[in-house]
């Protein structure tokens, strides 16, 4: 859906959109609702707006997936990218060219949208703050039991110990 910013009346505009967004690989797109408000200021346009989506996503830790209700609001303001490139020769970086510019006369909302969502969905997602994990050898999810794999993990502090054991053992059979 494309914004074109010279039409933004001076009053300015409420625009919802719905659209889907694909934040993983192995669901169906989530719907994400999106409420816009959406003003203008010569060629600076501001927009709020919040987004509701409910979606998938796979546990960092346990590799389940759960559901999780993304809920967030945002203030952003968009400038012309010709301007900015005027003022400051800089080269914009691709950061600086996904986020608060638009080029042209237009700013496609549904990009809009879906950037700000990408910003708060977690990089590394847990499905519980305490979730436990999986285990590394035989993937038993700890969050429902233990497993019997002993991973030999010795204490460094215990180490000299271990050693010590190790050495009256060997003592006994020979
Ligand atoms: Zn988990
Ligand atoms: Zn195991």
């Amino acid at each position: 859906m494309r914004l074109v910013v010279s039409d933004i009346p001076k009053e300015g505009l409420e625009q919802k959109l719905e659209l889907s967004v694909k934040l993983n690989d192995n669901v169906e797109p989530d719907v994400a609702h999106a409420s816009l408000s959406i003003s203008r200021i010569k060629k600076r346009v501001l927009v709020e707006g919040s987004i509701k989506v409910d979606t998938t996503v796979l546990c960092g830790r346990c590799l389940n997936e759960y559901s999780s209700a993304l809920d967030l609001t945002f203030r952003e303001e968009y400038n012309p990218v010709e301007e900015i490139s005027k003022e400051d020769a800089h080269e914009l970086t691709d950061a600086e060219m996904g986020l608060g510019f638009y080029q042209g006369d237009e700013i496609d909302l549904a990009e809009l949208v879906e950037e700000q969502i990408l910003l708060m969905v977690p990089m590394k997602p847990l499905c519980k703050e305490d979730c436990a994990g999986i285990c590394s050898m035989c993937g038993q999810d700890f969050n429902e039991k233990r497993c019997e794999c002993k991973i030999d993990e010795v204490d460094p502090r215990l180490a000299p110990l271990q050693q010590l054991k190790e050495t009256m053992k060997n003592r006994k059979t020979s």
